[in-house]
């Protein structure tokens, strides 16, 4: 007797009907080509909360169809798939042409929550799904090691409320690709409004295209920044909105310690996301100096200059956007935005993790205690997240509680010293204890994306169990939340992880 297949099996899926807003530019900015399927793929991880973006449920994730759409085996309906040409500056020096080396572009769907995008709209994206005219000398695929490590931040970022492209899937499969070892490829299936880069407008400023030059830009400005065409100069308009979202978006990665790794023009958002996860890493033992992505060697792209890249990035897409805004006045009063934005943003976001109003007559005071509790962190070897996550369990008056701050610092008398100051702070705007935790705990995250979790989750998935990148997908997306269940995911990281290292190799 033959089954009889459940109408209901694959409709979710089957009523997936994607558009193609991109590949309405001109021929030049793309090339239309089909993903190269994996043998037998597999599911890795998958996100409730992305697939409800696109109004899919989580029951889909058992559908083998799910799998095969999302490594790209199959096709979705309406889907033209292509990839993107650009350009960009890799550590500082012109590299030429690049492109989607190894990324997919399926097409875009409504997004349903309108939060999620500017126009209505979301792209949908495959990494690692085969070579393209622009994989250069590589292989179009990605590997599970770092498709684990761009799935699982993707959604960490999100959590944390901070600007991020979504990840919806990390699929997987035996065949293998070869990088410093034999390993196993992976497709991340990616999600933002638009991947449009800094190094999309360099790559026609570069070729001498102006009439591409202004062609992205109007479909930059018609799709994601419509308020700006009523501007005097929307071209103006639209570069100081990117230099100030930037701006804010350093500010933000500043404030939860999260490191890029390779902030090249290429992997700089024009709508301000956090785009192109590699070698990113979050701070743990608090040093302004580090350097998470290991082929860094000069450290361009360290803690520290990470504001700083972010201006030097906001000039080179400047310089690509002078042809259309006219005079250089008006594009310098343009990338003049940057520092007020980053500072306001910065200043604003370290009250929030400090506790602190702003009040009138402390704001050079309230610099010097943040920065000396910094300077602390930094000679104590402190860490990062959970020094300010138990700052914000003292209390105005002193108890029992200093102590799991006070046991992260090596030298307690001047951290106490510190405290002391903190708390005649606290009490000139009368700061109410119950309050302010609660509210420095919405703010200060228990959870990050250590290496070492990642790690373990990846050595698992390579032994074909993806329980712990299920378990820290769903811890990572409430970071705030107490879990006290989840308590040892929020230890400091153990001696083995002091080996680790993470590359440009993915
Ligand atoms: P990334 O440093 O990951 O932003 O990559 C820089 C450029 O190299 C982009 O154009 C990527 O598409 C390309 N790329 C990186 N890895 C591969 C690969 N395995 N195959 C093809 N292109 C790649
Ligand atoms: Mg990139």
């Amino acid at each position: 007797m033959t089954a009889i297949t459940p109408v209901t099996e694959h409709a979710e899926l089957t009523k997936l009907s994607l558009a193609n807003q991109f590949a309405q530019l001109p021929a030049a900015f793309f090339t239309e080509l089909q993903a190269t399927s994996l043998p037998e793929p597999y599911l890795v991880g998958a996100s409730a909360k992305v697939a409800d973006i696109i109004g899919l449920s989580s029951a889909v994730f058992d559908d083998g169809l799910f799998t095969e759409l999302f490594t790209g085996n199959q096709i979705i309906d309406g889907s033209k798939p292509l990839s993107a040409v650009y350009s960009g500056h890799q550590f500082g020096v012109w590299a030429g042409q690049l492109g989607d080396g190894r990324a997919i572009l399926l097409g875009d769907i409504a997004a349903k929550n309108i939060a999620d995008s500017a126009n209505g709209r979301i792209e949908i994206q495959l990494k690692g799904a085969g070579m393209t005219p622009y994989s250069r000398m590589g292989d179009g695929r990605a590997v599970l090691r770092s498709s684990i490590r761009e799935f699982l931040c993707s959604e960490a970022m999100a959590g944390l409320g901070i600007p991020t492209s979504r990840a919806l899937s990390v699929t997987g499969s035996d065949q293998y690709v070869m990088r410093e070892t034999p390993e196993t490829a992976a497709v991340v299936t990616r999600l933002a409004p638009s991947f449009i880069r800094f190094g999309s407008f360099e790559h026609w400023y570069y070729n001498n295209a102006p009439e591409h030059l202004q062609t992205l830009a109007d479909f930059v400005l018609n799709n994601y920044y419509p308020a700006l065409l009523k501007q005097d100069n929307p071209y103006q308009a639209l570069l100081q909105e990117v230099t100030q979202r930037t701006a804010k978006l350093m500010a933000q990665w500043q404030a939860v310690g999260f490191m890029h790794g390779v902030m090249n023009t290429d992997n700089m958002s024009i709508l301000g996301l956090t785009l192109d996860y590699g070698p990113f890493g979050f701070m743990e033992a608090f040093n302004p100096n580090h350097i998470c992505n290991h082929t860094d060697t000069q450290g361009r792209y360290s803690y520290r200059m990470q504001p700083k890249i972010g201006h030097w990035n906001c000039h080179a897409l400047a310089q690509a956007l002078l042809p259309l805004i006219g005079t250089v006045d008006d594009t310098q009063a343009a990338l003049s935005a940057y520092q007020p934005a980053y500072q306001e943003a910065l200043d604003h976001l370290l009250h929030l993790k400090f506790g602190l109003t702003p009040l009138s007559g402390h704001a050079s005071a309230d610099g010097k205690l943040f920065d000396q509790f910094f300077d602390l962190m930094q000679k104590n070897g402190a860490d990062f997240t959970h020094s300010f996550r138990h700052l914000s369990h003292i209390n105005i008056d002193k108890s029992a509680l200093d102590d799991q701050l006070r046991d992260g610092f090596l030298d307690r008398s001047a951290l106490d010293l510190w405290l002391e100051q903190y708390r005649q702070r606290l009490q000139a705007e009368q700061s109410n204890d119950q309050t302010r935790q609660h509210a420095m705990q919405k703010v200060n995250p228990k959870y990050i994306l250590r290496n070492y979790l990642a790690q373990i989750a990846i050595e698992k998935a390579q032994k074909k169990d993806y329980s712990e990148v299920a378990t820290l997908l769903q811890i990572l997306e409430n970071p705030f939340d107490e879990q006290a269940e989840h308590d040892d995911y929020a230890a400091l990281p153990p001696d083995w992880a002091r080996e680790l290292e993470v590359s440009c190799s993915s």
